[in-house]
């Protein structure tokens, strides 16, 4: 008699529900995977939206993750344009906004997060756009046209790419970010003095610690000046709010999940029911090299997240270990991030002479926790994949050899037994392929 396959659910399809959607069809037939996605799309890849999707370079099937013509759909049950409503942990079953109830044995929740909104006056405004899905992207991009005057609310990630993008269109863009500098939470300084340094050389005006008190509309209703905090009025014909995001962790929390900024899990991202798993952005998870819990908002987490879970559903005993990695293209600078720079207390600077720099980031004892770079993928590429290694490897480096750029990172490497370096990251990977 053939043998039931297990349900599995997964709510969420995004980075982390489609790769896992994926990884879980080639695991021969074990599995009924039904996948729930809210947007109206296949599960794409949200890092070309800010960038080729902006710039009218990249299609919707272009970023697919998994593209419509593999065989391998046929063995899930994808579920577009719906909502998961409630999780009852006792009858295992989610209810889904079309009126249907899907049942599961074990259920994955990968429900990502949403754009935090303004509230200020004007901001409910058809021109006044966030940047998450898609569609979004694709409203924006049609918006954008040479010599428009695009505001950009928020200096972190996504106004920094869409202000590279809408630059390379021809807009005239002011950037109205709230702290005194750009990326305040999460890189140094320096690095961000740089960063700022290379927007305003490429024609963008900054305006920093403002924020829009108010849009005024104009005779046709939409949002025309922007009255900043500062008392600084400012004309525009569109905007975008970058202004950061929530974990969506209604659904978890009205199941009585462990809930904190994210849904609580182990390090193989078991939540407090054994049968249910929080994958991607949404989770909060136990990291083993950290020794803390930390929930990490970034494409490769996602991926090593559908990695092990993919794994434990098959009976292994994987644990996510690996070390962040983040990176960001804007113009033709890279900022890459690995590892967690804010444990670190101290930092060592490794400069180049193209005016590439790295910060290294050590605990107090000498290990180091995190590497800063930016400047072009071939220039800190390399010694940003060797920081991921030495931050797995626990390693103590030499802080001579770290801010010495003559000097090979990989002898700090090689000195360490069972030390390697990691693979080239997906991801960058991908945005190699153009993404
Ligand atoms: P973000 O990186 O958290 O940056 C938001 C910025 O907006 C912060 O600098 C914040 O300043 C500022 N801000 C907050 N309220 C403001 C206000 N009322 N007026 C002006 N500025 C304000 O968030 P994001 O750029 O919106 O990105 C959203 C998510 O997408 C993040 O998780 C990000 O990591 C991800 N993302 C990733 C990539 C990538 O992987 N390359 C690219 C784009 C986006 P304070 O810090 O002072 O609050």
């Amino acid at each position: 008699m053939a043998r039931r396959r297990e349900r599995i659910v997964i709510v969420g399809g995004g980075q982390a529900g489609g790769r896992l959607a994926q990884a879980l069809c080639a695991a021969d037939g074990r599995f009924a995977v039904t996948l729930i996605c809210q947007e109206p799309h296949p599960p794409y890849e949200r890092p070309p939206l800010s960038k080729g999707v902006l710039l009218g370079t990249a299609t919707l099937e272009d970023c697919l993750i998994w593209p419509k013509a593999d065989p391998a759909w046929k063995d899930v049950d994808l579920r577009i344009g719906v909502t998961a409503m409630a999780i009852d942990r006792e009858a295992r079953t989610v209810a889904l906004d079309d009126g249907e109830t899907v049942a599961y044995d074990r259920l994955v929740l990968a429900t990502g997060s949403r754009v935090r909104r303004l509230t200020t006056p004007g901001s409910d405004s058809a021109n006044i756009h966030s940047l998450r899905s898609f569609d979004q992207a694709e409203a924006i991009a049609r918006s954008f046209g040479k010599g428009k005057r695009l505001m950009i609310v928020g200096g972190g990630f996504i106004g920094l790419e869409i202000a590279a993008s809408a630059r390379l269109r021809h807009l005239d863009i002011t950037m109205v970010e709230a702290s005194d500098r750009l990326l305040a939470r999460v890189v140094p300084s320096q690095i961000a003095g740089l960063l700022a340094g290379r927007h305003r050389v490429e024609g963008v005006t900054l305006r920093m610690g403002a924020m829009v008190e108010a849009f005024e509309p104009g005779e046709d209703g939409q949002a025309r000046v922007a009255r900043l905090s500062t008392g600084e009025t400012l004309a525009c014909d569109m905007a975008v709010v970058g202004v950061g995001v929530a974990a969506n962790v209604e659904l978890a929390a009205a199941a009585g999940l462990d809930i904190d900024v994210g849904i609580r899990t182990d390090a193989s991202l078991r939540t407090s029911d054994p049968a249910i798993f929080a994958c991607g952005d949404v989770a909060t998870y136990w990291h083993p090299l950290f020794e803390r819990t930390v929930r990490v908002e970034a494409f490769q987490n996602a991926e090593d997240h559908a990695r092990v879970i993919a794994s434990v559903l098959t009976g292994g005993d994987a644990v996510c270990d690996t070390v962040p990695f983040f990176w960001s293209d804007q113009y033709d600078l890279s900022l890459q991030i690995v590892g967690l720079p804010h444990l670190g207390s101290s930092t060592v600077a490794r400069r180049r002479d193209d005016g590439a720099m790295i910060l290294f980031h050590l605990r107090p004892d000498g290990r180091i926790v995190g590497a800063t770079g930016l400047g072009t993928v071939g220039s800190i590429g390399r010694d940003i994949r060797l920081a991921q290694a030495l931050i797995a490897a626990r390693a103590h480096p030499d802080r001579a050899v770290l801010m010495d750029s003559s000097a090979r990172l990989k002898s700090l490497l090689d000195r360490m037994p069972g030390a390697s370096l990691p693979p080239v990251a997906d991801a960058v990977a991908s945005e190699a392929r153009g993404a």
